[in-house]
């Protein structure tokens, strides 16, 4: 893995774009600088280029002070006030959805001060929404991080645009505090520094549930994550992403900064930092990298998981010395709607059977509607009157009493199919 990322940033290719400079202190970054990070989920860091360079985080904040109000305030608060519409717009556009008057979507300028302003109490002061903001992120990273005041100072003398669109939501209702204190706010959350490691360590925390990967910190819950990442596959990248879905594939924020953080639902999470940037205002030769990863890694979204098909192992029909049918089913992998569905379907199709063996022995792991699936298919074949074998040493399944009937006694292992022959 290193030696790959190592030569992705050699074959990135010449850099284009600008240094952001309406912020006046970025425009002074070092515009060659350039890293590529990959977090697994459960902790390994993969890292090339200029790992350890801090910069600040800016729109990469937008996600996790988003996921901060929904853990806060739940699901429906956050709704009323914060769409999750694609706006199709720049960030920093002074729009409302037309009826509802809520900014459409928590990734562009108007719906991140909003979710800003969420957190904590209305009534809170800038210090202490900007301290539990700076809190999460941590929690995100695993490690204290710090606001740059330099950088906070330098976008607030500029940050004209940020006023109006705080005046606009403070005119409408959205917000209540008043609108200068909510961009010195937003404006020190954006301010707040990390290096590509952290991103991608804070990309697979999303990808992972909530979960930190090296503290094991339930750091936001299950459906907080879920509901951060499906905002960021649709909004994430401003008004190029269409392009982003169909090309990457896979959630990502990018900032005004050059860094672009990436994360793939149960597998991992990643970063890029290069701050030069196209017209969207993202990094340019980090949409390459990214490009590059997602084809190289099929990292792509849509792409068609395994055909349910292969977690069919075996699937046999015998006949016992008395001439009865006796059928076995061997599973293997990781059980889902899809692979469970086939072996439900051919059940109900063929000659009825005296003994249905249902071996789960090489069974990774089953997901919810697998079980309930199996369980009910088990109930009802035991309820035609056959007999039903589960072998499931690892307990899979996990059937409870309640589930199935007791299982017979004698069907504990596939001895007992002795005499049966292959129909
Ligand atoms: N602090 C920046 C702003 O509000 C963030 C923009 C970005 O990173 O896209 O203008």
């Amino acid at each position: 893995m290193p030696d790959y990322l190592t030569e992705i940033l050699h074959a990135c290719g010449d850099d284009a774009g600008a240094l952001a400079d309406y912020i006046p202190e970025l425009a002074s970054a070092d515009p060659d600088r350039l890293a590529v990070c990959l977090s697994t989920i459960d902790g390994t860091l993969y890292r090339a280029g200029d790992s350890d360079t801090e910069f600040s985080i800016q729109s990469i904040s937008k996600p996790f002070v988003y996921a901060l109000a929904l853990a806060e305030h739940g699901l429906d608060h956050v709704l009323d006030r914060i769409g999750v519409e694609p706006s199709g717009e720049a960030f920093n556009e002074l729009s409302l959805e037309r009826d509802s008057r809520r900014p459409r979507n928590p990734m562009i300028n108007a719906g991140a001060l909003a979710a800003h302003a969420l957190v904590g109490d209305p009534g809170d002061d800038v210090d202490t929404r900007v301290e539990r903001v700076r809190r999460l992120m941590s929690d995100f990273a695993g490690r204290e991080l710090h606001v740059d005041r330099t950088i906070y100072e330098s976008e607030m003398s500029q940050a004209y645009r940020n006023l109006a669109i705080a005046n606009m939501l403070r005119s409408y209702g959205v917000i209540s505090q008043h609108p200068r204190d909510v961009v010195h706010g937003y404006t020190q959350q954006c301010a707040i520094s990390v290096t590509t490691s952290d991103l991608a360590t804070m990309g697979a925390t999303l990808a992972a549930g909530g979960v930190q990967p090296t503290t094991g910190k339930q750091v936001v819950p299950e459906q907080v994550a879920r509901q951060v990442l499906s905002v960021m596959m649709s909004c994430g990248m401003y008004d190029a992403a269409g392009d982003w879905m169909t090309t990457v594939g896979f959630p990502a924020k990018s900032g005004v900064s050059g860094g672009i953080l990436g994360a793939l639902p149960g597998q991992l999470g990643m970063a890029v930092f290069s701050p030069r940037l196209d017209s969207h205002g993202t990094s340019t030769r980090g949409v390459r990298i990214c490009t590059r990863m997602s084809a190289d890694m099929g990292l792509h979204i849509m792409q068609a998981p395994e055909p349910a098909r292969s977690t069919v192992r075996r699937d046999r029909t015998l006949r016992g010395p008395d001439g009865s049918l006796a059928r076995v089913c061997s599973l293997q992998g990781s059980l889902q709607f899809g692979s469970v569905e086939r072996v439900l379907r051919t059940v109900t199709d063929g000659m009825p059977i005296a003994v249905f063996v249902l071996d789960l022995r090489r069974v990774s792991s089953v997901n919810d509607v697998a079980r309930r699936m199996l369980a009910e298919m088990l109930r009802r074949l035991q309820l035609d009157g056959a007999d039903v074998a589960l072998l499931d040493p690892d307990h899979v399944l996990h059937l409870s009493e309640q589930a199935v009937v007791r299982l017979p006694e004698r069907w504990t292992s596939l001895a007992a199919l002795e005499g049966y022959e292959r129909v």
